[in-house]
């Protein structure tokens, strides 16, 4: 078979740890061989940013933006443990936040569903998609420590001069301050990406704020959620048979747990970054969950959902055996892939992305896995297989597919 050919390169951003072994193993065994990989790359591994003072991030944001698609490893966000770890000339902030806040843009993350496995919540029998707003709140906020007594307040200036003020608090000790901002901009990109993935996917969209108590912040795109549908939207999701539907985060909660699934749950930067975990892990594992990253121009970038899986590097550094699942990564690679050959009309690298997943899917649902499902799987006669062996299982039964 002649290896499949790209137009237009692939952003590829590589990342730390675990993950940066898993990258590298899925091209060898389940890449390559098969495709001509057009990639223009990007080291982010924390070496090489700090190295780059955090330039390379930027730039692997701008290459998405001049590119459209790009696909991401998991990568660490430095603390101060990190900082000694790595030696690192300062605290770099988290990728992700960096690249999210170029492209702008809602993350959508779906779990991988296996017949083999069974999610801890048994009513869950479709997929529940959470669909993160990826700008601004507490990911670009502007945090003070406040030593002792003294007034707090919030001051904005307007272009004209004119200045607004509201006392936050009169301290009469120490405490903390935290200031945070959205754009009306940002939150209505991050409507329109909702409504249009629910129409999409044809499955109902719920959205969930805190507006009885954040009477300004959340009120703000709980109205504009509205608003648009209203206007944009109404009679497309009824044409559809589809609904929005708006409640409190706490009353969403509930209802979700006692849901079935097969909906689109749109959150708010937090709790779509905490949200995406529970219901990732209820499904079954963290490393079953995909994640795109879709910005209001149409850009994409795909990655995993999870982080670097350090406990499990430092088994590798150590020499010993690992069972790492690369579900997660290998879907992220398969989506990028999709969305290249969907843009630039490359048929053949569709249907390969689209039988790579089905080979990866198959290979779990005939029982063989990494430790982290086999925990969870009702299979008999499970095969836990190490992190290699895994992908090679899977080219196994992609050779068979091809
Ligand atoms: P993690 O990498 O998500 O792993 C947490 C635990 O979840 C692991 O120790 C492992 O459990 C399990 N797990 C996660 N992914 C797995 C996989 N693919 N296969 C098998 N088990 C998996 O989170 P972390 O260890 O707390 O964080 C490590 C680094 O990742 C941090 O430096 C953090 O900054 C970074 N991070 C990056 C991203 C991102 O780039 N998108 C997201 C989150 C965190 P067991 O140890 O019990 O086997
Ligand atoms: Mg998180």
């Amino acid at each position: 078979m002649d290896k499949i050919k790209m137009k237009v390169p692939l952003v590829e951003m590589d990342g730390d740890e675990m993950t940066r072994i898993i990258w590298k193993l899925i091209k060898d065994i389940l890449l390559e061989p098969y495709i001509d990989l057009k990639t223009e790359y990007y080291d982010l591994g924390l070496e090489y940013r700090d190295k780059t003072n955090d330039q390379v991030t930027v730039d692997s944001a701008n290459a998405i933006k001049k590119y459209g698609v790009g696909v991401k490893c998991a990568t660490i966000t430095p603390n101060a443990d990190r900082v000694k770890e790595y030696n690192l000339k300062q605290m770099w902030k988290s990728p992700n936040g960096t690249i999210r806040a170029i492209l702008d843009g809602t993350v959508f993350r779906a779990p991988l569903i296996v017949s083999s496995i069974k999610p801890f919540v048994s009513t869950w029998v479709k997929p529940i998609t959470i669909a993160r707003h990826a700008y601004g709140d507490v990911y670009r906020d502007v945090e003070y420590r406040v030593e002792g007594a003294g007034k707090a307040e919030l001051v904005f200036t307007a272009e004209n001069g004119e200045v607004t003020k509201h006392t936050i608090h009169n301290f009469d000790g120490a405490g903390v301050l935290l200031g945070m901002h959205n754009l009306d901009k940002s939150i209505e990109s991050f409507a329109r990406a909702c409504f249009n993935y629910a129409l999409d996917v044809k499955q109902d969209l719920w959205f969930a704020t805190k507006d009885t108590i954040s009477k300004k912040y959340d009120h703000t795109f709980k109205d504009i959620f509205q608003d648009i549908y209203d206007k944009e939207y109404k009679s497309k999701f009824e044409a559809a048979n589809i609904e929005y539907f708006y409640t409190l985060i706490d009353d969403a909660v509930a209802r979700v747990i006692r849901s079935e699934g097969g909906y689109v749950w749109a959150c708010k930067n937090y709790d779509g970054d905490v949200m995406s975990d529970m219901v990732a892990t209820a499904f079954g594992s963290l490393a079953m969950m995909t994640s795109v990253l879709v910005s209001p121009e149409g850009y994409y970038e795909f990655e995993a959902a999870h982080g670097t899986v350090q406990r499990h590097y430092y088994q590798h550094l150590k020499g010993q055996e690992t069972s790492t699942n690369s579900m997660a990564t290998l879907f992220a690679w398969t989506g990028a892939l999709k969305k290249r050959g969907e843009m630039d009309g490359i048929k053949e690298l569709v249907d390969f992305a689209d039988k790579l997943e089905k080979a990866s899917l198959l290979t779990i649902e005939e029982g063989v896995m990494t430790k982290d499902l086999a925990q969870l799987s009702e299979v008999k006669n499970k095969k836990v297989v190490n992190t290699e062996q895994f992908l090679k299982e899977i080219n196994d039964r992609l050779v068979k597919l091809l």
